[in-house]
């Protein structure tokens, strides 16, 4: 396997265990530059990336190359030497890694955005599959494409992560551009809308930004559970919800969980959304899960075999996604050796993927993995230490406690060196505060979970 090979299919693995923005930030521009005697150098555009990868997502890659080729000890990271010269990174492993991560990503984002209507060519309502479990929002969406404006306004989808409301959204958003194109459609997704917002109070120019969305026919707005506690976001999405309500404009809006559980959501605002067709999308079926596993497998151009497909489905049950992710493993095989894997190889590869699922959290193994994670000690993280730099890493372990099992404040309190359960209370809620306002921290969560159930 060449070094472009082996990366090529790594980078298949590892983006799909990693959020997109993730991926593109830190597998952008790297490369594989040798691999000898058990050791694999991995080439890194600059010193940071290289911090990260090593402290943060060695593991990931460690496993992604360790199910790719045997005999690898060691996975180093190098800033690359040439970087400083421009006309070199144009061409050379620069320039070939891109491509390598470029085409790692092909199966998932291998169409142009448009840039009127921010909406993805990929989500159609041809490749979405209709079960019991969405078929309310689908219906709905299909009564709206008929007649926007008119039927159910606003549309209000929502589900948990994975479950295709994105893609439902868009889908829509799609149908109507192609068959009425005089139609202004927008997606937006909610942090782009919040920031539009902040960026136009800071640069004074709100009243443009106001007449933009206020032009829009068919407003499609994602993951509006994200305003939660943003006020001058919310206050701009409600007037121009009423512009364009009143004069008939179609809007639809997705979230994670209904309006009423969306905190600190100004009460005008959540009636809003509560006042037209709220629509819940649940977890598919087996037989469901096996339809959209058929469909992606043609859409991916693999065709494993219905005992490997019936694997899958009856392992994966709570994700759409992380089905695609089994579906990608397979390609990235099949890319690799020319054939499709057989059932045990499908199995092998599949290992990651599937384990996970079976994987049950424990307040210890919580507790391991923070502690891991901040590189604390256990016992540290669990007594009454006022050291500055365990205060985070504890209320993350309280918080994980509360959000992963479900323990009670008081459990909390006695576990953490028998505290208060207002201080675990406490924890949490300063936790699920910073978790909207910090990607960065959204994103040590993504990975401490990871340590939680991956081991
Ligand atoms: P959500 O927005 O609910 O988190 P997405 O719309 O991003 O979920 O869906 C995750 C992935 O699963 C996407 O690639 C999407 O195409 C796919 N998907 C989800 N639901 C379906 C479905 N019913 N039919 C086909 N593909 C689906
Ligand atoms: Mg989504």
């Amino acid at each position: 396997m060449t070094n472009e090979e082996l990366w090529q299919a790594a980078l298949a693995s590892i983006q799909l265990q990693i959020s997109r923005a993730n991926f593109a930030t830190w597998f952008k521009n790297t490369s594989i530059v040798s691999q000898k005697d058990g050791e694999i150098v991995v080439s890194v555009p600059n010193g940071f990336s290289r911090e990260w990868l090593q402290n943060k997502y060695n593991r990931l890659v460690s496993h992604a190359i360790h199910d790719l080729t045997k005999g690898v000890r060691e996975i180093r990271y190098e800033v690359e030497r040439s970087s400083a010269s421009s006309s070199r990174s144009d061409q050379g492993a620069n320039g070939r890694s891109e491509q390598a991560a470029g085409e790692a990503q092909l199966t998932l984002a291998d169409f142009r955005i448009s840039k009127s209507t921010n909406l993805n060519p990929r989500y159609s309502l041809d490749n979405f599959v209709v079960g019991p479990f969405n078929e309310l929002a689908h219906a709905a969406s299909m009564a709206i494409i008929k007649n926007p404006g008119q039927v159910y306004n606003p549309l209000f989808v929502y589900g948990g992560v994975g479950l295709g409301k994105t893609h439902l959204l868009q889908a829509v958003g799609n149908a109507i551009s192609s068959e009425m194109p005089d139609k202004k459609i927008r997606y937006v997704s909610s942090e782009r809308f919040t920031s539009s917002v902040v960026a136009a109070i800071r640069n004074k120019t709100m009243e443009q930004l106001r007449s933009l969305y206020r032009e829009i026919d068919v407003l499609v707005m994602d993951d509006v559970q994200f305003f939660a506690g943003k006020e001058k976001t919310q206050e701009e999405l409600f007037h121009t919800f009423n512009t364009l309500y009143e004069r008939g404009k179609q809007i639809i809006f997705s979230s994670d969980r209904p309006p009423k559980a969306i905190p600190a959501l100004e009460e005008r605002l959540r009636s809003r959304f509560e006042g037209g067709m709220i629509a819940d999308v649940g977890v598919p079926d087996f037989e469901t899960r096996l339809a959209i596993l058929k469909t992606k497998a043609q859409e991916l151009g693999v065709s494993p075999s219905e005992e490997t497909l019936g694997y899958i489905a009856s392992h994966i049950q709570r994700n759409v996604r992380e089905l695609e992710g089994a579906l990608n493993r397979i390609l990235a095989f099949q890319r690799l050796n020319g054939e499709e894997p057989s059932f045990t190889e499908a199995r092998t590869l599949l290992r990651t993927v599937i384990q996970n699922h079976g994987r049950q959290a424990n307040p210890q193994k919580i507790i391991r993995a923070v502690a891991e994670f901040y590189d604390i000690k256990e016992k540290e993280l669990i007594t009454a230490s006022r050291k500055k730099e365990v205060v985070k890493p504890r209320q993350i372990a309280m918080y994980l406690l509360r959000e992963e099992l479900k323990s009670s404040y008081p459990f909390i309190g006695e576990r953490f060196g028998g505290k208060d359960h207002t201080t675990a209370m406490y924890a949490c809620q300063r936790v699920a505060q910073e978790l909207l306002a910090s990607e960065f921290l959204v994103d040590e969560m993504s990975l401490i979970r990871q340590r939680i159930y991956g081991n």
